[in-house]
C-alpha cells in the first residue's frame, strides 16, 4: 500500500500522520520542516486504572512524537475532586511506563493550572463573554431547549460584570453551597451545537482534592478546562476520541475568547497557542468493556480480584496475564488509526501475544493434572534408580539458545488427558496397548492400567531403549521403521517441582458483554478462571543465562514468561510473591480455541 504522501511501498500515512505532515510543511508551529515540533500528550483523569483502550491512545500518542522527533506528555486530568485518589494515579505512571512510552518530565497536572484558569475565566468575564448564573441545575438543563427550539437565556445572563467578577470570587473562596451558582460562558442560547449554548465552566464543589487540599471550592468543567491544559503545555496535535468531534467549535471558541483583543501592547498580554484539535475511532475490541465505570463495577461487585485480575482488560491486569507491552502495541497499531467507529476482534491482540512469546519465550514442560507413569523395564537396561538427563531444546525460535538438560528415570507423569482407556481409533495419544513419545524423552507402550475406584491412578509402561531422545527405533530385521503418531509432554516423578498454574480465559462470553441485557455481568463466563494447585514442572525451570545471552526469555518488566509444550504461553504472576508454591498465569493458549469453537 502507499498514497500521495509515502514513499512507494512503504505503509500508508495515517490521517493523522497527513494532517501533521501538512503542518510541518506549511511551518504551522514553527519553521518550515521541522519535525520536532511535535507534541502530543496522554491526558487520563486519575478516576480508574488504565485499559486497553487507553494503550491504543498512548501507543498512538508517545509513536507519533517518537516517529517525529518531538515530545510527548503526562498529564493528568485531576478536575473532579469527587472521583480521584492518588492510587489511581500511582497505577496510571506505572502503566504508561511499562507500556515503553517516555514522557517528558516532569508528569503535568491540570490543577497545577487552576490559577491560570481562573485568571482567563475573570478575564472572559471582564470581556462581557461570561457570567454567574443563580439558576438551579435543573432550571439549567431546562433552559438548553431542544434540537428543534432554542434555548432561553438565564435572567442571570445580562448581569453587571463586576458582579459575577465579585460573585466568581466569593465561589472560589467557599462562600457558596455546591450547586448554588456556576460560572457559564455567554455564547449562543439557539446554537444547534448544545455545546454552544452557554456551557457551565465552573461548578461549586465544597471537597478535598487529592492535591489541592481544600484550596478550592469551584472546579473546572472538563470543556473548559482541557483545551486551555493542552494551550499551556504547547501541545500540537491534541489528538481525541471521536465523540469530543462536536466540542471542538467549543474548544476554539475558549482559545478564541481569550485571545480576543490579545497581542502586543494590549493589556490582556499576548495570545496563547492554540492546539489543534484531531479526533479518531476509539479502539473497541470483541469480548471486552472499556468504560472506567463498567470496570469500577466488576471490582467493587467482587466480580474480578481487583483492578489487576488477569481477566481484566486492564493494562495492569494484562501485564500481570504475561502480555507484552510490544504485544499490545503491536496489536494497537495494526488495527490502524481512522475515524470509522468500528469494532475490533480480540482475537489480534492474543495472536500479536503468541507471536511475541513464541519468539521470545524460552521452552519448558509442565505437567497440570499429573497421571503416574512407572516404567516397568527401566531396571533391565541399567540401575533401577539411575536418572537420565536427556537434551531439550530452549527455543526452537531463537538460534543460540541451546539446549538444557531434563531428567528421565523410571517414575512419570504425564497429562491425565494424554491417556485415554477407551480411545476412538484416531486418538494419538497413549492408550492401553499403545505407543507414544515422550518429548526429548523415550517412546513408552502401555501394558498394564492401575485403578482404584474406578479411577486410573498408574499406568505401568515399557521403554524402547532404542528410542532416546525421543528418536525413531532403527529398523527391524524386515526393514520396516516403527512409528509413532503422538507426542506429549512429561515430567520426571522424582525432580518435577509442585507449582500453581491458574488458566484464565475471556472473562465474557458475548461478543459485545452486555448487548442483550443491558448488564455486562449477565455475559461474565463462569469459566473464565480454572486454579490448579497440583502442576508439576520440570526441576530448574528458571531462565538461563544461556538464554538470555541468546535473546530468548529477555523481557524488559522482569516477568519471567515460558512457553509450556503444548499448553500455552505462561507468566509467574509478578503479584502472587511470598513463600508459596510460585504460580504462573496462562496468557494465551498455542491455538486460538475460540476460532475452534466457533467453527464447530
Ligand atoms: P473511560 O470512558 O473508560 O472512562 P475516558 O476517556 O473517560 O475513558 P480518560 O482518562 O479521560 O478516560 O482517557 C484518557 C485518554 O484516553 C483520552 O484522551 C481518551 O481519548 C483516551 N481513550 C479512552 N478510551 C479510549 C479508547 N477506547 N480508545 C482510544 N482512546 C481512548
Ligand atoms: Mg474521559
Amino acid at each position: 500500500m502507499s498514497d500521495e504522501h509515502g514513499e512507494p511501498g512503504a505503509p500508508a500515512r495515517n490521517f493523522i500522520e497527513q494532517i501533521i505532515d501538512e503542518h510541518i510543511a506549511s511551518g504551522r508551529w514553527g519553521e518550515p520542516g521541522d519535525r520536532s515540533v511535535v507534541r502530543t500528550r496522554f491526558p487520563p483523569e486519575p478516576n480508574g486504572y488504565l485499559h486497553i483502550g487507553h494503550a491504543k491512545s498512548i501507543a498512538l500518542n508517545h509513536g507519533l512524537a517518537e516517529q517525529y522527533g518531538g515530545s510527548f506528555i503526562l498529564r493528568f486530568d485531576d478536575t473532579n475532586p469527587e472521583k480521584e485518589e492518588q492510587e489511581y494515579v500511582d497505577s496510571i505512571k506505572r502503566d504508561v511506563e511499562w507500556m515503553g512510552a517516555t514522557w517528558e518530565e516532569p508528569v503535568r497536572f491540570a490543577s497545577d493550572y487552576f490559577e491560570q484558569m481562573y485568571e482567563w475565566a475573570v478575564e472572559l468575564i471582564r470581556k462581557g463573554l461570561a457570567y454567574v448564573d443563580e439558576q438551579t441545575p435543573e432550571q439549567i438543563r431546562a433552559g438548553r431547549g431542544t434540537p428543534t427550539t432554542p434555548g432561553t437565556p438565564s435572567p442571570y445572563r445580562d448581569r453587571p460584570v463586576d458582579e459575577s467578577v465579585d460573585l466568581f470570587a466569593r465561589m472560589r473562596a467557599g462562600e457558596f453551597e455546591d450547586g448554588s451558582m456556576v460560572l457559564r460562558a455567554k455564547i449562543d442560547m439557539a446554537s444547534p451545537n448544545f455545546n454552544l449554548r452557554d456551557p457551565v465552566m465552573y461548578r461549586i464543589v465544597n471537597a478535598e482534592h487529592h492535591r489541592t487540599g481544600d484550596a478550592w471550592h469551584i472546579y473546572p468543567m472538563y470543556d473548559w478546562a482541557h483545551g486551555l491544559e493542552d494551550s499551556i503545555e504547547g501541545i500540537t496535535n491534541s489528538i481525541c476520541t471521536l465523540e469530543f468531534e462536536n466540542h471542538r467549535p467549543l474548544y476554539d471558541w475558549f482559545i478564541d475568547a481569550i485571545n480576543r483583543d490579545r497581542g502586543p501592547g494590549s493589556v490582556w498580554g499576548e495570545k496563547i497557542h492554540h492546539p489543534q484539535q484531531t479526533e479518531f475511532a476509539r479502539l473497541n475490541p470483541t469480548y471486552v468493556i472499556t468504560s472506567k465505570r463498567k470496570l469500577k463495577q466488576l471490582v467493587d461487585g467482587g466480580h474480578v480480584d481487583g483492578w489487576d485480575d488477569p481477566r481484566m482488560p486492564t493494562i495492569s491486569g494484562l501485564r500481570r496475564r504475561g502480555y507484552t507491552p510490544e504485544a499490545i502495541r503491536a496489536f494497537c497499531n495494526g488495527i490502524g488509526t481512522t475515524k470509522f467507529n468500528a469494532s475490533h476482534d480480540i482475537g489480534l491482540l492474543e495472536r500479536a501475544v503468541r507471536d511475541d512469546l513464541n519468539r521470545r519465550a524460552p521452552r519448558r514442560m509442565c505437567v497440570l493434572r499429573p497421571l503416574k507413569v512407572t516404567i516397568t523395564n527401566w531396571a533391565e537396561h541399567g540401575d533401577a534408580d539411575r536418572v537420565e538427563w536427556m537434551d531439550a531444546v530452549n527455543n526452537p525460535e531463537c538460534a543460540g539458545a541451546g539446549t538444557r538438560k531434563v531428567p528421565f528415570g523410571g517414575t512419570l507423569y504425564i497429562e491425565r488427558d494424554d491417556f485415554m482407556e477407551d480411545a476412538p481409533r484416531k486418538f494419538f495419544r497413549l492408550k492401553p496397548g499403545g505407543e507414544v513419545r515422550l518429548r526429548y524423552g523415550y517412546w513408552i507402550t502401555c501394558r498394564e492400567v492401575v485403578k482404584e475406584g474406578g479411577e486410573v491412578v498408574e499406568l505401568l509402561c515399557t521403554y524402547d531403549p532404542q528410542t532416546r531422545g525421543g528418536d525413531s527405533p532403527p529398523p527391524d530385521a524386515d526393514g520396516k521403521v516403527r512409528k509413532v503418531k503422538g507426542t506429549i509432554h512429561w515430567v520426571s516423578a522424582g525432580h518435577a517441582e509442585r507449582v500453581e498454574v491458574r488458566l484464565y480465559d475471556r472473562l465474557f462470553t458475548a461478543e459485545r458483554p452486555g448487548k442483550a441485557t443491558g448488564d455486562p455481568i449477565d455475559d461474565l463466563n463462569p469459566d473464565s478462571l480454572e486454579v490448579i494447585s497440583g502442576a508439576l514442572i520440570e526441576p530448574n525451570w528458571r531462565t538461563t543465562e544461556i538464554e538470555r545471552a541468546a535473546g530468548t526469555g529477555v523481557f524488559a518488566d522482569g516477568i519471567e514468561r515460558f512457553q509450556f509444550e503444548r499448553l500455552g504461553y505462561f507468566c509467574i504472576d509478578p503479584e502472587a510473591g511470598g513463600a508459596g508454591a510460585p504460580v504462573f498465569n496462562r496468557a494465551v493458549g498455542l491455538r486460538d480455541s475460540w476460532a475452534k469453537i466457533a467453527k464447530k
